[in-house]
């Protein structure tokens, strides 16, 4: 038997599934939302692979999303899970594509959850702001005034959960925010930096060209990107 290197197998296994994910035009994914506007702008322009340690991520969290919908199944009998959701502004001509998690029915009321597994819990003190706007354009399309974020930990399966509202000032703040983005790459106009923190620039795909300014179309650009 030939020597087993797990490590490659993994690697190459996680290349080899690796979806492609063209982006549509005038789209934008619920779970981008909450991002720096500027790499937002950038991905329409340049997509950039994940790199393997975020494949490994990704992995993982599947995984444990998987389970704890195991677990609601066998507390709960009605369960729609990955549910494909669109809504759609006619006037701008823009789509907010999604999928939901899981949707609970439980005596004709309907329980909408979104998982995301973290390091640790120690940093969840409150819903994450992008993980919120990703729930709020769920609970609109799905006509939900509620929903759940649940916080499952890496390491120990420790959950927090929190219960969240729909928040209309919140919703069309960030409606705003996407219809100046898509002016942005109509007009192919730079948006400002405005990353979530330090964390969002620290794992950013584009931090090279954002740090000097680059648009699409610039020399450098073109130079960087052939
Ligand atoms: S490096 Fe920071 S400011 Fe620049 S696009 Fe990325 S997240 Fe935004």
């Amino acid at each position: 038997m030939p020597e087993l290197d797990f490590n490659s197998l993994v690697e190459e296994y996680l290349l080899a599934q690796q979806d492609e994910h063209p982006i549509k035009p005038r789209t934008f994914h619920c779970s981008e939302l909450g991002y720096c506007p500027r790499k937002i702008y950038y991905k329409r322009f340049l997509q950039k692979k994940p790199d393997l340690k975020a494949l490994k991520n990704f992995v993982l969290g599947d995984l444990i999303h998987e389970k704890l919908t195991q677990m609601l199944e066998f507390k709960y009998e009605e369960i729609e899970s990955e549910g494909r959701i669109v809504l759609y502004l006619p006037r701008e001509d823009i789509r907010f594509a999604g999928k939901f998690d899981d949707l609970v029915r439980v005596d004709n009321k309907e329980y909408l959850i979104e998982k995301k597994s973290t390091r640790s819990l120690l940093y969840i003190t409150e819903p994450l702001y992008h993980h919120k706007i990703q729930l709020m354009f769920y609970m609109k399309a799905l006509g939900l005034q509620e929903g759940y974020l649940v916080y499952i930990d890496k390491k120990s399966f420790d959950t927090s959960c929190f219960k969240l509202s729909f928040d209309p000032e919140l919703f069309n703040q960030v409606l705003k925010k996407i219809i100046r983005i898509q002016k942005n790459i109509d007009e192919k106009r730079l948006p400002r930096k405005q990353p979530l923190g330090e964390w969002e620039c620290n794992c950013c795909p584009y931090k090279e060209i954002c740090a000097k300014n680059l648009n699409v179309g610039d020399e450098e650009w073109i130079s960087m990107t052939d």
